[in-house]
């Protein structure tokens, strides 16, 4: 059998979108992903569904697998012929053992790639608004690891050196040894004056940073209770973050909002609320999946000219339609005369996506409305198919029927539940440490309450629930949720206007 690959991955320091190209490239075509305590959940995610994830920062037991056994495990899943993403944060040649590993690999003679990645040590400090070179303030950078073991007798580090550079001095992994870095350099004469930044979780929300001076330093740190990880910056460049801070200022900076659409679609819901600053929190709650059996729709496609009328109350309906349309390689010209009525915005461009207009989209977004709209429209003699999901609500069929339209209800997707990050998002709620809940479709309320259930949903103090519509939000009440906020009209926009009116 052929040998597997290994590449040695640097994904950034925490905001996952510092990751590069082609570190996401590797990481979804491996088979195995070896990672360290400091990568994200989410770039986890970016993995097949099917792959392995290797944990070597932190087992259960919260000891780390030494280096030796990390070596081990990837010369053994790369001659089971595996490709393997070994994944590091920040960059894995900066004080990240990837040269340790690429040695190893050398000498086992597997083949190996390495992917650099965004530093902690410059991206850290740029999040904080300190540019760790400057021309006006220094001409060198020099990156240096803080961790020494405080019982060692003699530093490698020399403190002698680096107090006479002028230049910008990072130290990683420092954080527990401040006060006798600090204590080190002033020693060695370098001015107690010198203007210092400790930034803790960088790049992420959870980002916090601390100034002061060589002399007073480790007493910030101690006050605000700054841990690991952080980056330390020593130099005048500090002076600009005064200005260059830019980082956490949107409007949502700070808050927590949890998405509960399914991950498919969630993407333009948390890629708004992060451009405010937010951090979106994915709990998908529902999956979206294939019918198991199409005889029904199948029937109904050949036919379609039988029906006056299709109508969409779903992006996901009508991906769904056009997708099997095209597995049965049925034409789209067989549409032809047949008129097409949407739900609201966000169905009518994807039904766009397919070169087709609506005939009908309601004034307002709502079933309720498509509802009357579609009374006045449908003539006596016209069929309505209505695509649905399996678990939509009766309402709109119902409507119909009532007002003597002949109505054929066919369920063209499924919605599954999503249970996978459950006890994450309930201790989360349990400790108000939410502060928003999206809701955009009847359904992901319902499911939401049926995955947390009644207690949990006793649970959810502060946090306000915002809802699509009205629908969505009756049926939150209904279920018990207390503080629902309905966005003005059933758009994903104007969910995220009253996230910001709210703040
Ligand atoms: N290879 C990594 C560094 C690994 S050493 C890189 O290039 O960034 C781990 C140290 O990196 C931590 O102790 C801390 O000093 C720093 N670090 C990594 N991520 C960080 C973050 N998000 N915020 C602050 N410091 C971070």
């Amino acid at each position: 059998m052929k040998n597997g690959k290994v590449f040695i991955i640097g994904v950034g320091p925490g905001d996952y979108k510092l990751i590069t190209l082609k570190a996401l490239q590797c990481i979804e075509n491996a088979d195995v992903v070896v990672y360290d305590r400091l990568v994200g959940e989410k770039i986890l995610s970016f993995a097949k569904r099917n792959a392995e994830l290797i944990n070597v920062g932190k087992k259960p037991d919260f000891h780390a697998v030494p280096q030796e056994g990390i070596n081990e495990i990837l010369v053994k899943k790369a001659k089971e012929g595996k490709n393997v993403a070994r994944v590091k944060g920040g960059d894995p040649f900066v004080f990240g053992r990837g040269g340790e590993e690429a040695q190893y690999l050398w000498h086992h003679q597997i083949e190996f790639e390495i992917v650099p990645g965004v530093t902690s040590a410059v991206s850290v400090p740029a999040y904080a608004g300190i540019p760790v070179t400057h021309r006006d303030f220094c001409s060198s950078l020099h990156i240096i690891t803080g961790h020494e073991s405080p019982e060692k007798e003699e530093s490698r580090i020399d403190y002698k050196a680096l107090a006479m550079l002028s230049g910008t001095l990072v130290f990683l992994m420092g954080i527990k040894n401040i006060q006798e870095i600090c204590k080190n350099l002033i020693q060695y004469g370098k001015d107690p004056k010198t203007p210092v930044a400790v930034v803790e979780n960088g790049t992420t929300h959870r980002q916090r940073t601390v100034t002061g001076t060589l002399l007073d330093i480790h007493k910030a740190v101690l006050e605000e209770g700054i841990h690991s990880p952080a980056v330390t910056v020593i130099g005048p460049v500090v002076s600009l973050r005064e200005k260059l801070q830019w980082f956490l200022k949107g409007k949502l900076s700070g808050k927590k909002v949890i998405v509960t659409r399914s991950r498919e679609q969630a993407s333009k819901l948390v890629e708004k609320i992060e451009a405010f600053g937010g951090e979106a929190i994915e709990f998908p709650t529902i999956r979206i999946e294939k019918i198991e059996d199409f005889t029904q729709l199948d029937r109904a496609m050949k036919g379609i000219r039988d029906y006056g009328w299709i109508v969409f109350t779903s992006v996901n309906g009508v991906k769904a339609f056009f997708e099997r349309m095209q597995e049965i390689r049925a034409d789209i010209r067989n549409l032809y005369g047949t008129k097409i009525a949407v739900v609201g915005e966000a169905t009518e461009s994807e039904l766009n996506r397919y070169g087709l207009l609506a005939d009908l989209v309601p004034q307002k977004f709502t079933t309720e409305s498509l509802l009357s709209e579609m009374i006045h429209r449908v003539k006596p003699d016209e069929k309505v198919l209505l695509a649905r999901a399996d678990i939509a609500t009766e309402d709109l069929s119902r409507g119909l029927k009532e007002a003597g339209v002949l109505v054929e209800d066919l369920t063209v997707y499924r919605t599954l539940m999503e249970d996978g990050r459950k006890q994450k998002i309930m201790d989360m709620l349990e400790r108000n440490q939410i502060d928003f809940i999206t809701f955009t479709s009847s359904s992901t309320v319902k499911n939401f309450v049926s995955l947390i259930g009644e207690d949990g949903v006793k649970k959810i103090k502060s946090a306000k629930a915002v809802c699509i519509g009205p629908v969505t939000s009756k049926t939150a009440r209904e279920l018990g949720i207390r503080g629902v906020e309905e966005a003005e009209i059933h758009t994903i926009g104007s969910v995220v206007q009253k996230l910001l009116d709210l703040v």
